[in-house]
């Protein structure tokens, strides 16, 4: 039963109780439909489209780290921009006594609790879908989205129009919101930059509750901010993202290296190159003998019996993976074409795999191993993942240390590695880079499957995680960590180095009392105590 808007006054006294409590109060009217003043000194009402629920919340406090669980006190379901604005308006008036801490959460594919809120309030952002995608298709044609929304319905909603985002990440699951608050780097990143440097233009309710659009021109330091800012300035809301001319399908090509220094100068030299693929990445093979059989289900081996006969002799492998785009008219043409580029590189020539997939099915790749592993029980696993980027200049001593003899195998998850050109990325994002023109980003995606045994296989990939992070911290290898996690401000401070004034004065700025995020543990208390 919906009752009509009603004015609820809470009595003076009330002042006094605690914020948390006072909350509390409002939440139960509004889930007797109840429209009400909420907070003792105003007259303003909180009348909320979508619902705020106090039960059945434990999704909120799970992410696909499968580590970190905190359960909220409340989740939003939004219907609108101006159900967020609300929210967070109530929170900040509640005033920095209350504590209360408001974290959005995307498609909660974070790893260690970051889109969580330990007795706070968990804002769902893929319930708010209005107004619906819409695709400019002008000089500069972007897609313009609600934040909530996942990238592969928007990879299919742009193909409509022959249209689709320039840079991805590995895995489409995941919301415009969560990748835009990080980075989202893909093995376009080297061409197009990340997917935050591939944003016209940004609407974003900040810890006060204010609705702002920012863009390069307008509101300028917020738009730079929220890009690669964790989260801690504002709450997405809605992004117009720049689209190109889509492909029709993709030649994807794998070959394998036994040396490092080849296989990362053939990477670089690619990056490089004026005329080069569409999709550059790469990844270690360790202690894995049946992989490269198991990739002739869907690889065609060039050459067949090289193949077969191809034997890895325990080394480590690395494999230098390789798209290229095209349209099914220009067929030969491509195919001249990767025959030249791949005439330029090294590779162990027995080991060049192809196949020729749609672009959807290149792009959504990972859903389809995700589709093999969940009815398997290895999906919602515990995900130890480690993200770095490393400077050009300190990947071998990098590689010899981590893939040489840190690492013992790669058979709990892939170890993926690749490098990215600076230039494409913007300087005045929040994202924190290493000091050098090119970096690689290297990234330990460990899976924790129970073991039978009972040793804890997480704590065993946890301390390799730190073994190669202490690594990197006594070598002086200026790695910066991506998706980075730390326990306190100390670390952050740290991570942010020469960037940290920058990121706490915007923090000071758009959420002074500190209310957005808390899972990211950088500020955990308001910021003019700090
Ligand atoms: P969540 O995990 O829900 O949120 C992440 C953070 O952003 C939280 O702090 C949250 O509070 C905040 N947030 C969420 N929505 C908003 C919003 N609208 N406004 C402001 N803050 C918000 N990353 C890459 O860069 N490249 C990859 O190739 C890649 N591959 C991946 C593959 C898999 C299988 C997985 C699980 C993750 C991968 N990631 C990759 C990491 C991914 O980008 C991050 O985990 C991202 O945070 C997940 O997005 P999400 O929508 O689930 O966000």
């Amino acid at each position: 039963m919906i009752l009509p808007c009603a004015g609820f006054l809470i009595q003076n006294n009330i002042l006094f109780v605690k914020g948390l409590m006072i909350l509390f109060l409002s939440v139960l009217a509004i889930k007797l439909n109840l429209c009400f003043s909420s907070f003792p000194l105003s007259s303003e009402s909180i009348c909320l489209e979508g619902r705020l629920s106090f039960v059945n919340n434990e999704f909120a406090a799970s992410d696909f780290g499968h580590r970190y669980h905190y359960l909220p006190l409340a989740v939003l379901h939004p219907k609108s921009v101006s159900d967020i604005s609300k929210i967070l308006k109530h929170v900040w008036r509640m005033g920095p006594e209350s504590g209360l801490k408001v974290a959005a959460r995307g498609h909660g594919h974070s790893l260690q609790g970051q889109s969580q809120a330990d007795r706070g309030i968990v804002i769902t952002m893929e319930s708010l879908r209005t107004p619906e995608m819409q695709v400019h298709n002008g000089k500069s044609p972007y897609v313009d989205v609600s934040a909530g929304e996942l990238w592969i319905n928007i990879l299919h909603e742009t193909l409509k129009f022959g249209l689709a985002p320039k840079s991805w990440t590995d895995y489409l699951h995941l919301t415009v919101g969560g990748t835009l608050s990080n980075a989202g780097i893909s093995g376009q990143a080297f061409r197009h930059g990340p997917q935050i440097c591939n944003v016209q233009q940004l609407e974003v309710v900040t810890g006060k509750g204010e609705v702002l659009t920012c863009s390069e021109k307008l509101n300028s330091e917020l738009f730079h901010g929220v890009l690669g800012g964790l989260g801690q300035f504002g709450i997405i809301t809605r992004a117009k993202i720049s689209l190109q001319p889509a492909p029709e399908s993709v030649k994807w090509i794998r070959v394998l290296y036994s040396d490092f220094a080849t296989f990362s100068r053939d990477q670089e030299y690619l990056i490089s190159a004026d005329e080069t693929f569409d999709y550059i990445e790469g990844f270690v093979i360790k202690n894995r003998p049946n992989l490269i059989n198991s990739w002739k289900s869907f690889f065609d081996p060039q050459d067949p019996d090289g193949a077969s006969d191809f034997k890895s002799d325990g080394k480590v492998l690395f494999c230098l993976e390789l798209a290229k785009n095209f349209n099914p008219d220009k067929t030969d043409v491509v195919s001249q074409e990767i025959k030249s580029l791949l005439s330029q590189l090294s590779y162990i020539p027995s080991t060049l795999f192809m196949s020729e997939v749609s672009y959807v099915q290149f792009l959504d790749r990972v859903h389809t191993s995700e589709l093999k592993l969940r009815p398997k029980g290895l999906w919602d696993i515990p995900h130890p993942w480690l993200n770095l980027l490393v400077p050009q200049s300190k990947i071998k001593t990098f590689a010899a240390e981590a893939f040489g003899n840190i690492l013992t195998d790669t058979n709990n998850g892939p170890v993926i590695i690749y490098p990215v050109n600076k230039s494409k990325w913007n300087n005045r994002t929040s994202l924190v880079l290493p000091d050098e023109d090119i970096f690689y980003l290297v990234a330990f995606l460990s899976h924790a499957v129970p073991s039978a045994t009972g040793t804890d296989v997480v704590d065993l990939i946890l301390n390799r995680n730190k073994k190669i992070l202490d690594f990197c911290e006594a070598a002086h290898l200026g790695v910066k960590q991506y998706l980075p996690h730390y326990l306190n401000q100390e670390q952050w401070r740290g991570h942010f180095g020469p960037h940290w004034e920058t990121f706490r004065t915007r923090k000071s700025t758009y959420d002074p009392l500190a209310i957005l995020a808390p899972g990211q543990r950088i500020f955990p208390t308001k910021i003019s105590y700090l």
